[in-house]
């Protein structure tokens, strides 16, 4: 069905507190940052679209009525714009639905926060780089490679057109807590590390990516939202990112050696091919504009983050009690 179905229950319009509109709450990154707000007093609506139901409300939001209906009964203090389309290959197949949603939805919930006077907050991506010159500050000059790129690049300008005092938070590639291992591009990896018994399998070792953690973007994103209620300076870009450098071929060794599992069948390929081309090299963030605010956070180390993530999808599920206790 189209468009938006929910109305506000009446509880929690009687309940009183800081209101966040989370879109994308249904996937990885929006449930880290629905329950970040959560745990830190927030009223938190969370909408999704095909996963919405019975936690979240349903709302296409390339439906402008939909939108307007949205923000207007909710009138949140703050809006976390998650929802997207973000897979590369996806955006080639499908780019008018993917521009609709990654793009004109944009728009249109950045007008709209705007005439609710709501404090917007836009999820982007370090793929707005070419990667050919790190370590990228704000200011520095985007240069997508692909049309996911773009259409995430064209969202900050229509973002910044209707809600100039709109925070534009850019981020790498996430890995978090997953409903499945293929959710995220980084755990996706952990079926090529349970390929031992199988042939060699060989992995990017070109692209450098410096993997992050949902829960401290979730936790960055209630920092400036929190900030930004305070402070009206605290707009426009920031960057966040996680600290270490890693290619597919090292994340995946990684994996491997935290479980003790043999990481010998894992071939690193060190000539990029083909159809990643069109991906940055390296698009490495300068985060320090949200380090001098005091409003960044400490990554926890890649292996121990990974491993958490991980384990509900080890064969023994005893695994963790051994390691841990
Ligand atoms: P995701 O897991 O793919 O989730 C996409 C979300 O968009 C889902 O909640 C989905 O709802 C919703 N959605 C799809 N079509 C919709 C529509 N027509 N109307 C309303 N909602 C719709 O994405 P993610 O990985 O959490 O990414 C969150 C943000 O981070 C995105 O803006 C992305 O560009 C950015 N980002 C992601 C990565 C990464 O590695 N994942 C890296 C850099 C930046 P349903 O599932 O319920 O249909």
């Amino acid at each position: 069905m189209h468009g938006y179905q929910f109305s506000a229950s009446q509880e929690e319009v009687l309940v009183q507190g800081p209101r966040v509109l989370v879109t994308g709450a249904t996937g990885l990154l929006g449930r880290a940052i629905c329950q970040e707000f959560e745990s830190g007093g927030w009223i938190v609506i969370g909408t999704g679209y095909r996963r919405a139901r019975p936690r979240f409300l349903r709302c296409d939001l390339t439906d402008e009525g939909a939108v307007k209906r949205l923000l207007h009964e909710h009138k949140p203090e703050v809006v976390i714009h998650c929802a997207a389309e973000r897979r590369p290959d996806v955006m080639e197949q499908h780019n008018e639905a993917a521009v609709d949603l990654n793009v004109h939805a944009t728009s249109m919930l950045a007008k709209e926060a705007a005439v609710c006077g709501s404090l917007f907050t836009y999820i982007s991506t370090d793929y707005v780089f070419d990667g050919r010159n790190p370590p990228y500050g704000e200011d520095d000059s985007p240069n997508p490679l692909n049309e996911y790129g773009q259409s995430k690049l064209d969202g900050e300008r229509e973002v910044i057109r209707h809600c100039p005092g709109a925070v534009i938070l850019r981020i790498p590639i996430l890995f978090g807590e997953v409903e499945t291992v293929t959710e995220s591009a980084v755990t996706s990896l952990w079926l090529k590390v349970l390929e031992a018994t199988e042939e060699s399998c060989t992995l990017d070792h070109c692209l450098q990516r410096f993997p992050t953690n949902t829960q401290d973007v979730a936790t960055v994103c209630r920092r400036l939202a929190e900030r930004a209620q305070q402070d009206p300076s605290i707009r426009g870009i920031f960057h966040f990112s996680g600290k270490e450098q890693m290619t597919k071929y090292e994340m995946a060794v990684a994996m491997a050696q935290a479980f003790n599992l043999p990481s010998n069948h894992l071939i690193p390929l060190t000539e990029l091919p083909a159809d990643l081309t069109s991906r940055p090299v390296n698009s490495q963030l300068n985060c320090s504009r949200l380090e001098l605010l005091n409003l960044s956070v400490e990554p926890q180390a890649f292996t121990a983050a990974i491993t958490d993530c991980l384990w509900p999808f080890t064969a023994d599920k005893r695994w963790r009690q051994t390691v841990f206790h």
